[in-house]
């Protein structure tokens, strides 16, 4: 792994379920912008012209509540304030965005694997 590709990791960028999820909107021919730094939370797929976004959740990191995302039964008293800071800021984030006039459409880790289901959400939320 070079150093760039360890920064991104790092920074929780170009993360596998996100570019699962950009190689299926990219196929559905769609134009994207990432990562937008002007935008609260720099959303992952941006689609300026629609006014609408894209976000890969990873199911731990902001508590899907499934399988994927049970808290670790030890070290709680680091996790637990850690998880329930990002569920606030995600809130946050979603609030500022709509008050801003965008519409977001959350795909889950935990859905990657279902790409139909995915593309078919996709196209009714960008259509
Ligand atoms: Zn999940």
């Amino acid at each position: 792994m070079d150093r760039s590709e360890n920064m991104r990791r790092i920074k929780g960028r170009d993360t596998s379920p996100e570019m699962a999820v950009r190689r299926i909107v990219h196929g559905m021919g769609y134009r994207y912008r990432l990562h937008q730094m002007d935008l609260p939370g720099r959303p992952d797929l941006v689609f300026s012209g629609r006014r609408k976004i894209i976000q890969i959740h990873g199911c731990f990191w902001h508590s899907h509540g499934c399988d994927r995302s049970h808290t670790p039964g030890s070290n709680t008293g680091y996790w637990i304030p850690k998880l329930e800071r990002n569920q606030k800021r995600d809130a946050a984030n979603a609030r500022a965005l709509r008050e801003l006039g965008w519409n977001s459409l959350i795909i889950w880790e935990c859905e990657v694997s279902q790409p139909t289901k995915i593309r078919t959400r996709i196209s009714r939320f960008l259509k």
